[in-house]
């Protein structure tokens, strides 16, 4: 398991798997997220990249205990948190916020942007009215939007301002940990790098840890120090950014970078094309569950699956080629 010095959350074989409905009443089980174990350490920005469906933002939500855990352990600051219930878990999503792919879909139509900030301390009983203004002042002020936007409703503001207040509205309880699932996913080029410099801004000032999870590696590759691959539910590969960029070892990491559009052409590798579509997570291939797309592919990938094992210094990989 990949260690850190100052480690905030481990999160050990967590599993989440999920029973669905299938044709003529059948049930199955989805296997979301299959045996991850992370760490994230205080004030890191940890990347987690793959294809939509390969269990990311499961994961980001299981952090969060959105859902209770199927399997595995969550420690958070050294204490597990994986089956905590009623007012301790209430207290541990104070401590871990999300911010989300589309701020319209999560900030209240109705609300000015001053009673969406405030909503936090209302709920949580924090601080008088006049207090709670301040606060929302405070919020604004760090995210860079002027106090008139506190009497502003969600739809008079731009997809970058919006994405700004759902950034306040994720640090009002003074979180240390913020799950940002595809945080700038749904904004324009020009207006990507302004969010994610704000991310950084605020990360160093409150130190802050990010799970920053994104389909797109050209986005996380200046902002994460140490970068997961995910693949139908689990790590296939772990390593820091530079790393990962310069040497990736697992052929999907392979496949991923070489796709990164680039001017001028390739990143120094011939681009690598993924044949078929993910499996689906109801019915994982046996064996390495990239065998069904590797180029690589042998019988035992086939039957025996690869363990994730360290190759170098930080760098993980779990393919049978490269261990
Ligand atoms: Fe490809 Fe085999 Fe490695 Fe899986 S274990 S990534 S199938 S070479």
């Amino acid at each position: 398991m990949e260690r850190h010095d100052d480690v905030l959350v481990r999160m050990e074989g967590v599993k989440q798997h999920f029973t669905v409905k299938k044709a003529r009443g059948r049930k199955a089980t989805l296997y979301a997220v299959d045996g991850v174990d992370l760490t994230i350490g205080r004030g890191e920005t940890l990347g987690l990249v793959g294809e939509s469906g390969c269990g990311k933002s499961t994961l980001g939500k299981t952090l969060l205990r959105l859902y209770p855990l199927t399997d595995g352990k969550i420690y958070f600051d050294g204490e597990e948190i994986s089956a905590l219930k009623g007012r301790e878990l209430r207290r541990y999503r104070c401590k871990a916020q999300m911010i989300f792919q589309d701020p319209s879909s999560c900030l209240n139509p109705r609300r000015r942007v001053g009673e969406i900030l405030m909503e936090p301390y209302v709920i949580h009983k924090l601080y008088t009215p006049e207090q709670r203004r301040e606060k929302a002042l405070e919020l604004c002020d760090m995210v860079g939007l002027s106090p008139a936007y506190l009497e502003r409703y969600p739809h008079e503001m731009s997809g970058g301002q919006k994405q700004r207040v759902g950034i306040a509205r994720a640090l009002a309880l003074q979180p240390e940990l913020i799950v940002c699932d595809e945080p700038v996913s749904a904004l324009d080029v020009s207006i990507q790098a302004q969010v994610i410099n704000l991310l950084e801004d605020v990360q160093k000032k409150l130190n802050l840890a990010y799970l920053f999870i994104s389909h797109n590696l050209s986005v996380v590759e200046h902002c994460c120090r140490r970068i997961g691959v995910m693949y139908l539910g689990k790590i296939v590969e772990l390593s820091p950014a530079e790393e990962l960029y310069a040497h990736a070892l697992h052929p999907y990491t392979q496949a991923l970078i070489s796709a990164i559009p680039t001017i001028g052409g390739s990143r120094g590798r011939e681009r690598m094309v993924l044949t078929g579509d993910l499996p689906s997570p109801t019915a994982p291939p046996p064996g390495c569950p990239f065998h069904t797309r590797c180029p690589y592919a042998s019988d035992r990938c086939r039957t025996e699956a690869p363990a994730l094992t360290q190759v170098s210094d930080g760098h993980w990989v779990s393919c049978h080629l490269c261990v």
